[in-house]
């Protein structure tokens, strides 16, 4: 079977996230976004967790609720602040990991994600005492990604490296950005949405496609680590260029820099604000020869983009959580039952009985490659056009034209 699982969000434990972001709130939503799976996040918090628990117990690592199933995961920042995503394979190796960290933490229980003095290394091996799997988080973004501190694996996991089997991409980056680097040949990539709300225009904004016999723990572990015929088959994400931490930028004034002039500068703004390392520039950084080398193994990358945002800019709705922008959202998964299949497989004709003219043209924009995306950096998001929707953006749009522009169709496909 294939489905579609999204492995990092956060519960309403974590900081700045949505009073609403329950796993209740989550099994209802997570369908309506073509998903069956996700991973629970802030797993090592106990309120978090006896809501995971008063769901049903599909084996000892995965739970259901209302049709969407449930793997146990966590998100935590270690040494250096770099965040790693863990997996576990049941509620009492939660438990035995919580123990082993808790003398190295003080908000286990005040945080979803919550901050544990121990390097890679030292993490990597209280999760394997316990079956768990480790990797980095958002690997390449400042400030909080691995690739931000370390140059590699091994000077983040040390003797533990060889044990890590995935790397989360973050939403600025796509597999092109992982590929440039070696020594991620043989890892899996996942793109997942790190939400904090369990709306349409977050959650599962990045998500996986699994082969596999069945959607548990098991399973998509083996798909992470490619054993007997189970694998990762899709990774969908935002074009990386609408991530907020894509191009080097301040994250003052939002002034983008080429590395080149960020240098030149001494990585400092004209407004005197201290300019971020984009995650693009780092990636390319991270390569010992700007090639891009895609291993046999290696899924296509489709690049999506919210069917709200969608909605939004076609409707020319600026506040993502407008009623009329909802209701229209709303209409098209009830009708077509969800957002990946409104977004791909729909009939735009359909839609636009459904959802009017500029909607279906928004839509058919987006499948026909003509949205153009003003890239994100310093901590702002990326800019979504649909054409004849730009008014006030042209001026930024033509400004970035010189660094390659991009349109979202340029997916890393095979041939
Ligand atoms: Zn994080
Ligand atoms: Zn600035």
């Amino acid at each position: 079977m294939e489905f579609n699982a999204d492995l990092h969000i956060h519960g309403l434990y974590s900081r700045a996230t949505s009073r609403n972001m329950t796993i209740k709130t989550l099994a209802k939503e997570s369908g309506r976004k073509g998903m069956s799976l996700l991973a629970t996040g802030d797993c090592l918090h106990s309120k978090w967790l006896a809501e995971v628990k008063a769901a049903d117990k599909v084996d000892d690592g995965t739970f259901e609720l209302e049709g969407t199933r449930f793997i146990l995961s966590t998100e935590v920042e270690a040494a250096k602040r770099v965040h790693h995503l863990i997996y576990f394979p049941s509620i009492s190796a939660v438990e035995g990991f919580k123990e082993s960290v808790s003398k190295f933490s003080t908000n286990l229980e005040a945080d979803g994600r919550p901050n544990i003095k121990l390097d890679g290394e030292e993490l990597a091996m209280r999760a394997q005492d316990v079956e768990a799997y480790i990797g980095p988080a958002h690997a390449f973004t400042p400030w909080t990604g691995m690739y931000a501190h370390y140059g590699s694996l091994e000077e983040c996991y040390g003797s533990m490296a060889s044990h890590v089997k995935f790397l989360e991409l973050g939403l600025s980056a796509d597999s092109s950005y992982g590929d440039l680097i070696r020594e991620l040949a043989d890892i899996t990539f996942l793109t997942n949405s790190d939400a904090h709300s369990p709306y349409a225009i977050r959650l599962a904004r990045e998500f996986n496609t699994i082969r596999a016999k069945d959607m548990t723990f098991d399973e998509v572990m083996k798909a992470i680590k490619r054993e007997k015929g189970r694998k990762f088959v899709l990774n969908v994400g935002l074009p990386p260029q609408e991530g907020k931490y894509n191009e080097t930028a301040c994250p003052r004034c939002f002034e983008h820099y080429t590395l080149e002039e960020a240098v030149a500068r001494r990585w400092r703004c004209s407004c005197r604000g201290v300019i971020k390392k984009g995650v693009r520039d780092r990636a390319k950084e991270l390569s010992d020869d700007g090639v891009v080398r895609r291993p046999a193994h290696r899924p296509d990358y489709i690049h999506i983009i919210p069917l709200g945002e969608i909605i939004n800019q076609a409707l020319g709705i600026s506040s993502p959580y407008t009623k009329k922008g909802l209701a229209t959202w709303e209409r098209l998964i009830t009708e077509f039952g969800n957002e990946v299949k409104v977004l791909l497989e729909v009939d735009i004709s359909a839609i636009r009985e459904l959802a009017g003219k500029e909607v279906a043209e928004g839509v058919e924009a987006f499948r026909t490659g003509k949205v153009v995306i003003i890239p994100g950096g310093g901590g702002e998001y990326g800019k979504v056009l649909l054409p004849g929707k730009s008014i006030g953006m042209e001026q930024k749009a033509s400004k970035k034209k010189k660094d390659g522009q991009m349109t979202l169709m340029d997916s890393y496909k095979e041939k």
